[in-house]
């Protein structure tokens, strides 16, 4: 595959050149995996059910424009970006996220 730098680590525990710009598109990401998502505001962030917690009235808030794919829970479950989100989702470490993100083997 084009892309891939395996050369200076090993390969179970490199990522990719230019990972970041390989990440899903946050909007199609978390309309996966955020239910009872809004669309978007003017500027781009829209709202939906925590899967963090018991969440029944929607306390996320997630940017769906833009590529870092920024969220918040104001229950308190966090902050944080696409890929801080998937490794809270998953318990995966950050270099296995990134990784499941890209559709790579662990
Ligand atoms: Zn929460």
């Amino acid at each position: 595959m084009k892309g891939l730098a395996w050369r200076s680590s090993p390969a179970h525990s490199a990522l990719p050149r230019h990972w970041r710009d390989r990440l899903p598109d946050p909007a199609a990401y978390y309309a996966q995996h955020v239910a009872r998502l809004s669309a978007p505001n003017a500027h781009g962030y829209a709202t939906g059910c925590c899967p963090f917690h018991d969440d029944h009235t929607p306390s996320l808030g997630v940017k769906l424009q833009g590529a870092r794919g920024a969220w918040r829970c104001y229950a308190g479950c966090g902050q944080g970006d696409l890929v801080t989100f998937h490794q809270q989702l998953t318990g995966l470490d950050f270099k296995a996220a990134v990784r499941d993100l890209l559709g790579l083997a662990p």
